[in-house]
């Protein structure tokens, strides 16, 4: 998992600002979307993998997964959601 130093390291791509662990409730809900093959990125394309975690943007309301240890910060791969936390 990622450590909160590590985490320090991590600026959202689209405005800069802090990263946060996301909820395990959250990454739960959005797993169940995942699986009823309902979850998109903003570039369109539906999300396939389930999310081992994943990074918040509270500024953006974005959810960067997080795969295999590694979070995905590419800005259109990211997944808008409406209450982050
Ligand atoms: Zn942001």
């Amino acid at each position: 998992m990622i450590d909160a130093e590590l985490l320090q390291i991590f600026a959202c791509p689209g405005c800069r600002g802090a990263l946060e662990l996301a909820d395990p409730n959250l990454v739960a809900e959005l797993n169940e979307q995942v699986k009823a093959k309902n979850l998109r990125t903003l570039n369109g394309s539906q999300v396939t993998e389930s999310l081992e975690g994943g990074l918040i943007c509270r500024n953006e309301k974005l959810f960067f997964g997080i795969f295999a240890g590694i979070p995905n910060l590419l800005l259109p791969e990211a997944i808008r959601v409406e209450s982050p936390l």
